[in-house]
């Protein structure tokens, strides 16, 4: 991605509660599908942009939180936020892509990433993933997913053009058990998701309708942006993100 784009989309986000649709009560009910967290002692929260859930994770469990995001500026809204919680010291970001992680093999007790995998795609980052995880540790991702097997064939061109691993929640779960996991559960996310990333999003759009933009790469990424709020407020009942919880084998 050229660089004036990354710095549009920083721009855009970096401010927002989060980058991507979610809450804490999804959060937290994935979390609850989990058994014995509070017993982990290393997770890794991949894709965690400024870190909604990276501090629900360190305040609910005791574990060292690996924060990984490839872009800084979001890394270091995340550093500030857990200062100003008191979770500096159970928190350490890494600047780093998901496709190479870093990280000793069977190492962590859960990862976690909302709203982050279709960057790499859900199987190949359920298969890359897997290898850091100690055995029956967890993956718990949240992921755009049909929840109709039947829609508008314009719905299904606009997912199939932007994300064409978007599937029905049926074939995500034979998905998670042919890449060597027991799934422990899946459920999709509520409204309020949404709401809190449309929300403020929709007041930026609003802005930039009052203040016209000049600048092409800003005006596009815009576009794109309307776009997407005009697919969820038409066809919404057609896709969800599901989180999905999943047990090594
Ligand atoms: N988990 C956060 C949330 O729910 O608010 C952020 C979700 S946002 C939709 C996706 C995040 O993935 C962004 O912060 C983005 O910078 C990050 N990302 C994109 N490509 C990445 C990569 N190759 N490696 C690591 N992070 C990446």
């Amino acid at each position: 991605m050229e660089q004036e784009l990354i710095q549009t989309i920083v721009d855009f986000f970096k401010n927002n509660e989060r980058q991507g649709p979610g809450c804490e009560e999804a959060t937290l009910k994935a979390l609850g599908l989990v058994s014995e967290s509070h017993y982990f002692e290393h997770i890794l929260d991949i894709g965690c942009g400024t870190g909604a859930q990276t501090m629900t994770l360190a305040r609910k469990t005791n574990a060292q939180i690996f924060a990984v995001d490839l872009l800084a500026e979001f890394l270091d809204v995340l550093t500030e936020r857990a200062t100003r919680w008191g979770l500096q010291d159970r928190i350490a970001v890494h600047k780093t892509s998901m496709d190479d992680l870093p990280f000793p093999r069977n190492f962590f007790d859960m990862i976690w990433s909302e709203g982050a995998i279709y960057h790499i795609g859900f199987e190949r980052g359920l298969k890359q993933w897997g290898t850091l995880l100690k055995r029956r540790g967890y993956l718990v991702a949240s992921e755009i997913s049909w929840t109709s097997n039947e829609r508008p064939q314009y719905l299904t061109d606009y997912w199939m053009a932007s994300y064409p691993e978007i599937d029905l929640i049926s074939n995500k779960m034979k998905l998670i058990e042919d890449c060597g996991y027991i799934p422990v559960g899946c459920f999709t996310l509520p409204n309020a998701g949404w709401d809190n990333y449309y929300h403020p999003i929709i007041k930026q759009v609003a802005l930039s309708i009052a203040q016209p933009i000049n600048d092409s790469t800003k005006k596009s990424f815009m576009e794109t942006i309307i776009d997407e709020l005009i697919i969820y407020q038409r066809y919404r009942e057609f896709y969800n993100y599901v989180f999905y919880v999943m047990q090594k084998k």
